[in-house]
């Protein structure tokens, strides 16, 4: 198989870094939720995830550029925070210097040369469903040539059974281009190999969305799924465990459209998701049922809406969107 001593380096470092932010979770009450510039939540979860799976790749893959979404600004002048994340980090880790940790923090922040081969890492993606105690995803992807090749989502609070969606075994789902989509359970051994549903009309379809209202236009969405005559109620669910629920069948659709036109949507938001549910049989496209493209740096400069189906539903919903928006 291609990409083997990737996957098995990726999978090692986001099953680490899954373990970091269990346990900053059930800690959430010491947890401090640190205002970055852009007002999004920040935690030392983030920050230590993020060290974690960038020293993981930097040990295998020195020549690799990775991009991240945090980076170590905030720990630059703050020595109780950097011990914080020093300390967690090196549990999981063998034992690593604070500079080593910031550097490797930092190593995600740039943007040069993402035309070969790169990876990209969202340490702690649905951090306002972490701080709420809800669902959030470890998301690290491969690009090789503008094309996703590899995509892991560690969600360590998903539950397979939608019923009872919050605070699962954990799963951590992952695919590689070409070979299916697989997911483990947390503690187990055992991989699954799982597919999107075979849903083909709105009367049996689930959609899933975002928590956040402010992440998607949910009114739309909601003009979109009545004309498909989805009659169930959305799905609501923090991260890109969206794709993870679309990939093994938990629901049939994911849509987001974002509320202001000018909004690019980031590439660690949705690289690994999008190999995830391709590869158990699903279809990802934008809403103009263009193809996301990664080659352009750390937005999806190009695409607006993000549409993933189990494939059977696409173009239904295509042609909805397109009547609808
Ligand atoms: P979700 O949990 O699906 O709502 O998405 C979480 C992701 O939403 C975060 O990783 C952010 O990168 C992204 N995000 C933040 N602000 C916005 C926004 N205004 N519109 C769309 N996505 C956003
Ligand atoms: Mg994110």
């Amino acid at each position: 198989m291609l990409y083997q001593k990737e996957l098995s380096t990726a999978l090692n470092a986001v099953q680490k870094a899954s373990v970091l932010c269990r346990k900053v979770q059930k800690a959430l009450v010491d947890v401090k939720a640190i205002e970055k510039k852009d007002r999004s939540p920040v935690t030392v979860a983030d920050l230590g995830s993020q060290a974690i799976i960038n020293l993981e790749l930097l040990e295998s893959f020195p020549d690799d550029p990775i991009v991240g979404e945090e980076d170590a600004g905030i720990l630059r002048d703050n020595a109780e925070l950097r011990r914080q994340v020093s300390d967690i980090v090196n549990e999981q880790v063998d034992t690593a210097a604070e500079s080593r940790i910031l550097e490797a923090i930092d190593i995600g922040a740039g943007d040069s040369n993402l035309t070969k081969r790169f990876w990209t890492v969202d340490p702690i993606d649905g951090t306002k469903g972490f701080l709420r105690g809800d669902q959030y995803a470890i998301a690290l992807a491969l690009v090789d040539n503008g094309e996703v090749v590899l995509g892991i989502l560690g969600c360590p609070n998903f539950h397979k059974d939608h019923n009872q969606p919050d605070n699962g075994e954990g799963c951590l789902f992952y695919a590689v281009k070409g070979e299916g989509t697989y997911v483990s359970i947390s503690g187990s051994d055992a991989r699954n190999r799982i597919s999107a549903d075979m849903v083909t009309n709105g009367k049996d379809a689930r959609f899933c969305e975002s928590v956040e209202s402010a992440h998607a236009a949910h009114e739309d969405h909601k003009r979109i799924s009545d004309a498909l005559g989805i009659t169930l109620p959305p799905y609501r669910i923090d991260s890109q465990a969206k794709y993870a629920a679309v990939a093994c069948g938990n629901a049939s659709i994911y849509l987001r459209l974002p509320r202001t036109k000018a909004y690019r949507e980031k590439i660690w938001d949705h690289a690994a998701g999008s190999i995830v549910v391709k590869e158990a049989g699903g279809q990802v496209t934008d809403f103009s049922g263009r193809s996301l493209d990664f080659s352009l740096g750390r937005t999806l400069e190009k695409n607006v809406g993000i549409l993933a189906t189990n494939g059977l539903m696409h173009q239904k919903t295509l042609d909805v969107i397109s009547e609808v928006i």
